[in-house]
């Protein structure tokens, strides 16, 4: 423009130095567009190595990546994670079709996490199982995120999935394991308790035999005494019943069984060691008392493993004050901050030397004759499996507190009661 008011205003000759400036702007030109085009070439250049280097991360960490579209219901995949689904590479997929793969009991949790990122934004993690055509099932892991579109609403989801069967299979070995372990052990201390469960079984089976001979020598009188005989009879059957009573919570505590979770009362579980000691605790003249919190909330636990380490931890407390003279045994169950209930064993013994608290939980140490040093190692692994904490402190007065704390059952999280009061056993 410049250049051709210039000629117009007859300040420059045409056509040589109009030809000399439009090269120069020519060439300038071209040079920015050259460079543009160099830019964007290396640009392009740049883009593809770090492609291929996000595609050999994925590769070494065995990455799949997955996008869906929530609008056209649309899901894309990777080769790698068409494989992890067990999908044909060319099979159009939809979030049911995906869904479909996926073990029955996995599937509405997992719908139900898309369908909320979907709604709310945000990220999600979840690991499932996915139905092998082969039988079987495959672990998988995914991490997604969901992108908003414009106007802030989630668009897309998108994310990576990653096979975990081999940690899965280690985990359930590890608590295949771990479970052995607890039984063996459970059974070491029931083997401490033989003696007076066997007294508590044999009391009741005396009781049936004097009075079924006492029955005997009711109907031999003339005539029979049929009340008096009607009467033992009765006392028979609740002397059965008792018997009877001690052998199913042995075998209880004997079977080696599959974890069982369930809702359990704090109080329930004291109750059931308590039973189960409570000749022992007779035989060494240990005065037990028990306050438990009234209202205490559930928590979610296996009933058999919360009841070892309680009978570990009342056992351990009966050894401790052997060469005590007073011998008491204080049981407290509280809710407390967390929220969780905490369940504590205090004694009356010598308490823990103070260099030892921690390294009475390490298996093999043990300072008794015949110990083993399993039980509370055991103990501790039972308890973080529940998502508790077990510890020990020294009282003021002397003595040792073996303290375990165990969450809340998500059920009663939210619904906290107050501890209203103290209920003695
Ligand atoms: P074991 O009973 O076979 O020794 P544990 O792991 O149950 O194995 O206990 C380890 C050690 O912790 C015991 O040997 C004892 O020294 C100590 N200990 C456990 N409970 C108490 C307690 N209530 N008071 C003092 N020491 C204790």
């Amino acid at each position: 423009m410049v250049v051709g008011l210039a000629i117009t205003a007859g300040m420059l000759r045409a056509p040589t130095p109009l030809t000399a400036c439009f090269f120069v702007v020519v060439i300038a030109m071209g040079y920015e567009l050259s460079r543009d085009l160099i830019q964007v070439a290396q640009l392009s250049r740049e883009l593809r190595a770090s492609e291929r280097r996000a595609e050999l991360a994925a590769q070494a960490a065995d990455l799949a990546f997955w996008s869906w579209d929530p609008v056209r219901d649309e899901v894309w995949m990777s080769a790698r994670g068409r494989d992890l689904f067990d999908l044909h590479p060319a099979t159009t997929i939809d979030r049911e079709a995906l869904l479909a793969r996926i073990h029955a009991d996995d599937r509405q949790p997992l719908r139900e996490v898309t369908q909320r990122a979907v709604r709310e934004g945000g990220a999600f993690e979840r690991e499932f199982r996915v139905a092998l055509q082969t039988g079987g099932v495959r672990w998988l892991a995914v991490r997604g995120q969901a992108e908003g579109n414009r106007a802030g609403v989630p668009s897309l989801l998108r994310g990576v999935a990653l096979d975990v069967t081999a940690r899965r299979r280690l985990e359930r070995e590890v608590e295949e394991q771990r479970n052995e372990l607890a039984h063996l052990s459970r059974v070491a201390t029931l083997g401490e308790l033989s003696g007076s469960l066997a007294h508590e079984i044999n009391q009741p089976l005396m009781g049936i035999l004097s009075n079924a001979q006492a029955a005997q020598r009711f109907m031999a009188g003339e005539p029979p005494d049929l009340d008096g005989v009607r009467e033992i009879l009765a006392d028979i059957v609740e002397d059965d019943k008792r018997a009877g009573e001690v052998i199913r919570r042995l075998r209880g505590l004997l079977r080696k069984g599959e974890v069982q979770q369930g809702l359990l009362d704090p109080g329930d579980v004291v109750g059931d060691v308590l039973r189960v000691t409570r000749n022992d605790l007779l035989n060494r003249d240990i005065l037990v008392t028990v306050e438990l919190a009234r209202d205490l909330p559930p928590v979610l636990g296996d009933r058999i493993q919360l009841q070892q380490v309680l009978l570990n931890l009342v056992m351990n407390a009966c050894d401790a004050m052997a060469a005590v003279d007073r011998r008491e045994i204080r049981i407290v169950a509280r809710a407390v901050e967390g929220p969780a209930v905490e369940v504590a064993v205090c004694d009356s013994g010598p308490g823990v030397p103070p260099a030892d608290i921690e390294r009475i939980f390490v298996p093999f140490v043990s300072t008794k004759e015949h110990g083993m040093g399993l039980g509370l190692s055991v103990c501790r692994t039972i308890v973080a499996a529940h998502g508790g904490r077990l510890w020990a402190e020294n009282n003021a007065g002397g003595g040792a507190t073996f303290r375990l704390s165990l969450p809340l059952a998500p059920q009663t999280r939210n619904d906290r009661r107050r501890v209203q009061g103290v209920r003695s056993r």
